[in-house]
């Protein structure tokens, strides 16, 4: 039953062979029985998924489902689900209720599919780790002692444990494909614009990206069928034809061609990762696919950079927080100024002051040209690597993360090493491209990721790479022990 597929989710709904109510009770009993050592959720109202769930049950008896109808999905705590809380894992938000949908939700919501439950992550999903949550830390399904990865850490958690079927997430510099690496499990960042971030509690908005979080490729692909589409109220949302990603999975990759950027392979990668993710390329040249060396010259920059561009759209997203128009006020204040600098000394976590301070600086007078204006010209670099890389090649891979799961604690008060794990993710981001990361087997009983890297709007080719894959490999079946 936990490794189904949401498809045979569907087909089971669709025969009758279980009802929706049935299936949330389902995932809500296994969220009651480990939420407690994970933290996997912030928010859980049975209620509203039951009630979502008789809806789709009377949706599927009219004979009227579509592939999602009926199956539970969680949601990352980024997205404003009306009704439910939306806390973005911070103390600013603790009382704040949606009073809308996010674009991702009306369409989870339109697909019949039921809200689970709010995810953990990162406070406004700054972290590697999922330690900076003001609601605790996550813990990895694998080993309790180590970290998921993040932001998206509860998502993650939820999708390793089975405490549902597959769940959203947020990628700004590698949160959906880390936290897929170190918990085991199928992770896409779309192409920048495809998922509308309407209602996704902005980050920094030229990097955000909603993807799906899931089993298999296959799952993935479902999802995206649901999540993608225009929607006028993103500016940054792309119009295109909308694709069926599902009928797109043939598992075929003969004549791929597979660009190895040398410098993935370099110092600061774990040798057991290298070994396995080595092995899953070996294993793409036994199915057809041909093996080309490229290079990246200019990825070591992109660590620099997004430090420098996140925390500075992040300063300017974060300003909306200022006590009045919703989440926390601090109690006592003399004034108005007072009011604005206690709400968000007390309302804010470390982590997010230490990027709005680096963000405000970044963007001063004087120092802008310096490091604002220099981050934005080196991205432009970045970018053309990749379009220079994918005229030899139609997919780029390698690690995902440069390690497996690390301690909770290890990193918690060393940034600079923290910011390290997302060297083979953020790249992709400031590119805008889509990314994926998929389970390539276990070292020490954890779970390492390969990433796929592909071309704008490549995600049915990413998906099928994936999917090829997945059907000659067990890896993404594996689940972590002790969630009965
Ligand atoms: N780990 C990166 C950061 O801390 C990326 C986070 C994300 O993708 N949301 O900013």
């Amino acid at each position: 039953m936990l490794n189904l597929s949401l498809q045979s989710l569907s087909l089971g709904l669709e025969k009758k062979t279980f009802s929706s109510q049935e299936l949330t009770k389902f995932y809500l009993e296994r969220i009651k029985r480990h939420n407690t050592s994970l933290n996997a959720f912030i928010s859980i109202d049975e209620d509203k998924s039951l009630l979502m769930a008789k809806k789709s049950d009377e949706l599927i008896a009219e004979g009227r489902p579509s592939p999602l109808t009926g199956i539970p999905i969680a949601q990352k705590d980024i997205f404003c689900a009306q009704g439910w809380p939306a806390t973005c894992g911070s103390k600013m938000l603790e009382n704040f209720i949606a009073p809308y949908d996010a674009t991702v939700i009306e369409k989870f919501n339109a697909a019949g599919a039921v809200n689970i439950g709010k995810t953990n992550m990162d406070e406004f999903a700054m972290g590697s780790s999922n330690e900076t949550s003001y609601f605790g830390p996550v813990k990895n399904p694998w080993n309790l002692e180590l970290v998921p990865g993040g932001s998206s850490g509860g998502s993650a958690a939820a999708v390793a444990a089975r405490l549902a079927p597959a769940a959203t997430g947020t990628d700004t510099g590698g949160s959906i494909r880390q936290p897929a690496s170190l918990c085991g499990f199928t992770g896409l960042k779309p192409t920048y614009g495809l998922v509308s971030r309407y209602g996704m509690i902005a980050f920094a908005s030229s990097l955000d990206q909603a993807g799906p979080m899931a089993i298999s490729a296959e799952d993935c692909a479902l999802m995206m069928n649901v999540m993608t589409g225009h929607d006028k109220r993103d500016s940054t949302s792309v119009e295109r034809d909308k694709e069926d990603y599902m009928s797109q999975l043939n598992g075929s990759i003969k004549g791929l061609k597979i660009g190895i950027p040398k410098e993935f392979f370099s110092q600061g990668l774990d040798p057991s990762v290298q070994t396995l993710v080595e092995s899953a390329i070996e294993q793409y040249k036994n199915l057809g696919a041909e093996i080309i060396e490229i290079s990246l010259p200019n990825n070591h920059l992109a660590i620099p950079v997004y430090y420098v561009i996140a925390p500075a759209e992040a300063s300017s997203n974060l300003s909306r927080y200022d006590g009045v128009r919703y989440g926390y006020r601090t109690k006592e204040y003399d004034d108005l100024m007072d009011m604005y600098f206690k709400t968000r000394q007390e309302g804010f976590g470390n982590e997010v002051k230490r990027r709005i301070l680096i963000g405000t600086y970044v963007l001063s007078a004087g120092y802008y040209d310096a490091y604002y204006l220099k981050a934005q010209k080196i991205r432009r670099l970045i970018s053309e690597d990749f379009t220079n890389a994918f005229k030899k090649c139609d997919v780029i891979m390698g690690p995902s993360a440069p390690s497996v799961a690390f301690k909770a604690g290890e990193k918690k008060e060393d940034p600079l090493a923290m910011y390290m794990q997302d060297i083979y993710t953020i790249s992709t981001n400031l590119a805008g491209l889509p990314a994926m990361s998929i389970p390539a087997g276990f070292t020490n009983n954890l779970p390492v990721g390969l990433q796929l890297i592909g071309n704008y709007f490549s995600e049915a080719k990413l998906l099928n790479i994936a999917h090829s894959y997945q059907q000659h490999t067990d890896w993404h079946l594996q689940s972590a022990k002790g969630f009965d």
